[in-house]
């Protein structure tokens, strides 16, 4: 791996924040601010390629949404406001929001995928993990990993893996891929925990049997039980399956600060987890796509964090030491 710095992607629209939360919602505005700031003090946007969103073309939504679904929001959404469920809302610019965040993330694996970048975040709301095929939830409204997966795909990447170290379990994910051989589909989750889904033995069917992994985490893990995690079955896995393109469901709530859960990584963790991702997947490009993350400062320093990982020389022998190819 060469030692010379890598070219970043980034993304991250204002109309993100027109997704306006009601009043005392964790999934709010302020979350990309802090971001925001938190990029810019980092310098990145000096060396970094900035993508401007578009949205997602009803094509590529079809690629993991039943077009009933797509009906249905296309035609409730727009203008309005309310809820699909009791924690997911919608504010009247929250379609375009979330078509764009869907678009973005798309655009972000094409310019991967093409050689423009070697790694990427699309700094999105709202998150999509959630959102399975036909349902809308957990905050989500559309799939914007799922969307990427498929995109990318539909652009002759052979294989796709997806590494989910957000706090919840990525239903919705899982579901669209359960039987997709093509897509690996990795999580680490607090478990049992919201949606409820997410057990060691939810491995996928059909063709798409051994292509989902579930690593549920006891409440009260911390950083040495992830890097064992991603030291001894996230990395090997990667390194068997060897993605053509790696995406980062990157949610920080797993983060010690965070009020939703009760796992406990540090800021660092994020930074040397996404170094053992880079280093499973050799020359595979990345693309993270923020998810959730509800302390500010916790979710903000975790995403410079890893950027800083994405965006820097593979150098830490700590990382590779232990389990070298
Ligand atoms: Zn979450």
């Amino acid at each position: 791996m060469s030692a010379t710095a890598r070219r970043l992607g980034l993304l991250l629209d204002d109309i993100s924040l027109e997704h306006a939360e009601p009043a005392g919602h964790p999934e709010r505005a302020e979350r990309l601010r802090a971001i925001a700031r938190e990029v810019d003090a980092g310098g990145f946007w000096d060396r970094a390629l900035r993508l401007r969103s578009r949205p997602a073309t009803r094509a590529e939504l079809e690629a993991a949404h039943a077009p009933k679904l797509l009906d249905l929001l296309e035609r409730e959404l727009p203008g309005q406001e309310g809820h699909v469920d009791a924690d997911t809302y919608f504010a009247p610019r929250s379609w375009e929001a979330a078509l764009h965040a869907a678009g973005g993330t798309v655009q972000m694996v094409e310019r991967a995928l093409a050689g423009d970048i070697d790694a990427g975040a699309a700094l999105v709301r709202p998150p999509g993990h959630h959102a399975t095929g036909d349902r809308p939830m957990g905050f989500c409204l559309v799939n914007n990993v799922a969307v990427a997966a498929r995109a990318a795909r539909a652009q002759g990447a052979k294989r796709v893996a997806i590494v989910d170290w957000d706090l919840h379990h990525g239903n919705g994910t899982q579901d669209i891929f359960w039987e997709d051989p093509d897509v690996l589909y990795v999580s680490t989750h607090q478990y049992p925990f919201y949606p409820g889904t997410g057990a060691v033995d939810e491995i996928g069917e059909g063709a798409g049997r051994g292509a989902t992994i579930n690593l549920p985490m006891p409440a009260g893990a911390g950083d040495a039980e992830y890097e064992h995690v991603f030291a001894r079955a996230i990395g090997p896995a990667l390194r068997a399956y060897a993605p053509d393109l790696l995406l980062i469901s990157a949610g920080f709530d797993a983060h010690v600060r965070d009020p939703l859960g009760q796992l406990r990584l540090s800021t660092g963790a994020f930074h040397r987890l996404t170094h053992r991702l880079r280093d499973a997947v050799g020359a595979a490009p990345i693309v993270a796509v923020l998810e959730g993350g509800y302390d500010l400062e916790g979710l903000a320093t975790s995403t410079r964090a890893m950027l800083e990982a994405l965006e820097g020389p593979l150098a830490a022998p700590a990382c590779s030491q232990t389990h070298g190819r």
